[in-house]
């Protein structure tokens, strides 16, 4: 019997004994102390100081104060400035929070452009799984989404965009409804509300384990019925400004011809998503290949503050084996529905339903320890006890609650109904990002922000769920201020001025970079 084998007997056959166990949450002290230990944000070697820049001084990791740092790909006097294309709004990036903003702000009458780097849809959003919290139902209220939020981010969240944040989110969930989004329904008709990791009461809506598909699905209609004009393939390069701080518009590149396209526009609302295939500290992500951090350092170098740099969510659950599926999402809504996470002695280490950094840093504690399981791949993880599923609730939820799961592994002739699946961390989320305010905007007059590329909502560790609602609520109140910006102010100056100052600023400090910023893509998918 090979080892995997071996140990996955282990499991089922300490499931029966298991399932008595009762396990209570580990206590603030215990909590910070595993955290501390073990989770990938308190690894010392793994920052360093940024050295020029709005947030000169502070600490990031590598990987991003390399890229905050770099170079652009593009040399001031080399561009001619003229611009292709004159808009109210430049909104960069095809997911939920692009799109969002691209609806709302074409409904209040602006002339919108959209551009994304791939094609319209293709983003985390389409990949989310397990669902959307809302206070909705009658045991719940905003305050206490609220309370669970701000204790989930460490106290570090800001209030103000908080707050903003739990109130809105059931005009939302009905705006979401009325646009066409199907949220699954329990069989009297009323909405199936479910829990999440950290929240004290059920709060997440969900479409089955595909809920971000379902929203894109109904978005991306959204944004082809209202005819918004859209440029695919065409990242953003640099930001253009007016030479007196604010944003002006933008230069993109085609990637088709690998030519630049010159955007002027009155507001820009950046929406680029995440950092998940930076590969922070090595780990596999969860995250599309697009993302790459793209808006942090266009931002920074036109004089945008970061806030949180330095925290990031590493999921508990990314699937370890077989190889193909490395880093992939098995959805924490599997744990709130039972599966228990066991080590290779088949024994249980966590209660699941700790906040995801507390549960990550126990699976690599037990890994660490020698309590993990390898894979002939050479990687390490834990078991999650997936056949608990149906046992604890009843034959087929598994298939009828999670079919993008079970189809996933399927295709690896793994059938998550009768076997556990080896899981470890992968790098999902940041936690941080662009500082912005309750309108979505950025400390760069008329740059404005939504989504996972902004920072401050979600401090230091965001609850499950509380993402597909930032980028709604986030994406409506970008759109809406920034379109309503473009009625007060006329088109702006483009100059790249602000990529001068920032080339005097890396000479004065000796910043010699050869990184290229934005990268676009990972280096392992680019073909030229
Ligand atoms: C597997 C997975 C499961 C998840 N499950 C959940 C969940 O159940 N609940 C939850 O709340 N959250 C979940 N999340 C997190 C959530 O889905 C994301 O944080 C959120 O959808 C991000 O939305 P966004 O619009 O900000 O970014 P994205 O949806 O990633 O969109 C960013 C867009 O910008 C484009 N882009 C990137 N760079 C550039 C550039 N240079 N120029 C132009 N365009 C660019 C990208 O191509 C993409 O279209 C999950 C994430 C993943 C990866």
């Amino acid at each position: 019997m090979s080892i995997l084998e071996d140990s996955k007997t282990r499991v089922n056959e300490s499931r029966a004994a298991r399932m008595k166990e009762e396990r209570a949450l580990l206590s603030p002290e215990d909590k910070d102390a595993l955290i501390r230990k073990f989770h990938p944000d308190y690894k010392k070697e793994a920052y360093r100081t940024i050295q020029i820049g709005p947030n000169q001084g502070e600490q990031t990791v590598h990987e991003l104060a390399n890229l905050l740092e770099g170079k652009s790909p593009i040399a001031s006097e080399a561009v001619s400035l003229s611009p292709q294309h004159q808009v109210d709004l430049l909104i960069i990036g095809g997911g939920g929070a692009g799109a969002t903003a691209a609806l709302t702000a074409k409904a209040a009458g602006a002339n919108v452009l959209l551009a994304t780097k791939l094609r319209l849809g293709d983003s985390n959003t389409v990949m989310a799984e397990g669902g959307m919290q809302v206070a909705v139902s009658a045991e719940d209220s905003p305050v206490r989404h609220f309370l669970d939020s701000l204790r989930g981010g460490y106290m570090k969240n800001d209030p103000a965009l908080l707050k903003t944040l739990v109130e809105e989110g059931p005009e939302v969930a009905k705006w979401l409804m009325d646009i066409g989004v199907l949220f699954d329904r329990e069989a009297d008709g009323n909405l199936s509300i479910r829990g999440g990791g950290g929240s004290s009461k059920p709060r997440l809506l969900r479409c089955k384990d595909y809920t971000g598909l379902e929203l894109m699905r109904v978005l991306k209609d959204c944004v082809l019925n209202e005819q918004v004009e859209l440029l695919e393939f065409s990242p953003i390069v640099e930001l253009l400004t007016d030479g007196e701080g604010a944003c002006t518009g933008a230069v993109l590149k085609n990637l088709d011809n690998n030519q630049f396209i010159v955007v002027q526009a009155k507001a820009v609302i950046l929406a680029t998503g995440g950092i998940g295939r930076l590969h922070i500290q090595g780990f596999p992500t969860s995250n599309h290949y697009g993302a790459t951090a793209d808006g942090l350092p266009i931002a920074y170098r036109a004089g945008a503050k970061l806030t949180l740099q330095d925290t990031f969510q590493y999921h508990p659950t990314g699937a370890v084996y077989p190889e193909p599926m490395a880093g992939i999402l098995v959805t924490e809504a599997i744990r709130s529905v039972g599966a228990q996470l066991v080590n290779v002695k088949g024994e249980r280490f966590i209660n699941e339903m700790e906040t995801r950094d507390a549960v990550a840093s126990a699976v690599i504690r037990e890994c660490a320890e020698g309590r993990g399981v390898e894979t002939s791949a050479g990687r390490r993880g834990v078991w999650l006890d997936m056949p608990m599923v149906d046992i604890v609730n009843a034959e087929g939820t598994l298939a009828h609650r999670f079919p993008n799961m079970v189809r996933q592994f399927s295709r690896y002739q793994i059938d998550i109904q009768k076997e556990p699946v080896l899981v470890y961390p992968t790098l999902h989320y940041q936690n941080g990002g662009i500082q912005i305010n309750v309108d979505g905007e950025s400390t760069v007059r008329n740059l404005f922000v939504a989504g996972e590329a902004s920072g401050g909502i979600h401090g230091r560790n965001r609850l499950m769920g509380n993402s597909l609602l930032d980028i709604i609520v986030y994406g409506r109140r970008a759109g809406r201020a920034a379109s309503k910006r473009a009625t007060e102010i006329a088109l702006g100056k483009l100059t790249l001025a602000h990529l001068d100052q920032f080339r005097e600023a890396q000479k004065k400090a000796g910043v010699e970079s050869k990184t290229v910023s934005p990268m676009l893509f990972p280096d392992y998918v680019k073909k030229n």
